[in-house]
């Protein structure tokens, strides 16, 4: 029997439904609202398609917006520079980056440089450090979009092998400490598993499997475990053609649920990106 498909436009439209309410209360208790800028340096094609995204959400959830594009060749002085600017622009209560920067680009310095309030993609070292803890208000968009993801799937979590491929501090170790957290069995593979030669056999161990590398149908779809929670991060142009990091058409075989590409992540990073948009304008007027 096929796995069944992980719709993530069907789950970030229930994330919107509680964002709508949410919104509708904040102005009218504050009369005012959040204001997302996203920051963009050099051309990139993916980046564009989010942004894009970013923008029509949050124009239908009434959240301010704003695209902020620098060249290629932005330094990271410049850059740096532009985020203090933008850290003290009282408009702005929410900033994102979008990665990868081009090369000469030190992501953890820049990441760092974006006053925490504001820092909606979850990335600052306060925000991991707080996940370490279990406590943060802001995670990272994408590890929280895999944990509704997994979530909607309805199953138990406790004890659960969890297998992440990939460790990156984005999404690889975040999505790691959630997973954790929720008392999964976690192992996290990476070059190195790979390089030994190790990679299947933790695959097939997996009874939730995140895979977030970046390479065309790196996990075979003969190393899933019948049954397993598939959750394909990995968005790659092969031939003008996206693809996932996992072999879908053979995976779907025998997963219980599997999240295609396009159409899974994608759309629910969008919404956990919102979220903690109302979130840190939230924490904001607390301050
Ligand atoms: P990244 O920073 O390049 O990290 C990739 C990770 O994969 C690294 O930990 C790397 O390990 C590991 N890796 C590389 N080759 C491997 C191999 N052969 N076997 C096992 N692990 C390997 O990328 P990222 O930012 O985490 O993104 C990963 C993918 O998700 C990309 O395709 C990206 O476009 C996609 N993405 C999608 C969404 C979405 O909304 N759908 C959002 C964000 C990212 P080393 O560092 O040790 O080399």
């Amino acid at each position: 029997m096929n796995a069944q498909i992980l719709d993530g436009r069907a789950i970030a439209a229930k994330i919107y439904a509680g964002l709508e309410r949410e919104m509708s209360e904040l102005q009218k208790l504050r009369g005012k609202k959040p204001f997302l800028l996203t920051v963009q340096v050099g051309p990139t094609s993916a980046a564009d398609l989010f942004a894009r995204s970013q923008m029509k959400a949050a124009s239908s959830l009434g959240i301010g917006y704003r695209l902020e594009r620098l060249p290629a060749g932005t330094s990271q002085e410049e850059l740096i520079g532009k985020i203090g600017q933008w850290n003290r622009e009282a408009q702005i209560t929410g900033m994102t980056i979008q990665f990868p920067l081009p090369q000469g680009l030190d992501a953890r310095a820049i990441s760092a440089a974006v006053d925490p309030l504001k820092d909606v993609e979850g990335i600052h070292p306060q925000h991991i450090g707080q996940a370490v803890f279990g406590w943060s208000r802001i995670g990272t968009c994408t590890s929280l979009a895999i944990l509704e993801l997994i979530q909607a799937t309805g199953a138990q979590l406790y004890g659960k092998e969890a297998v992440i491929v990939g460790h990156s501090e984005l999404i690889g170790k975040p999505v790691s400490l959630l997973l954790l957290d929720r008392f999964c069995t976690t192992t996290i593979c990476h070059v190195a598993t790979s390089d030994r030669g190790r990679l299947s056999e933790h695959v097939r161990r997996a009874e939730i499997l995140v895979v977030a590398v970046g390479k065309a149908h790196l996990v075979r779809g003969s190393w899933i475990r019948p049954g397993a929670i598939v959750i394909d991060v990995g968005t790659n142009l092969d031939g003008g053609v996206l693809k996932g990091d996992v072999e879908f058409e053979e995976a779907v075989k025998v997963a219980s649920f599997i999240t295609p590409v396009p159409g899974g992540v994608g759309p629910v990073v969008v919404a956990t990106l919102m979220r903690n948009t109302v979130e840190a304008f939230k924490l904001q007027w607390k301050k």
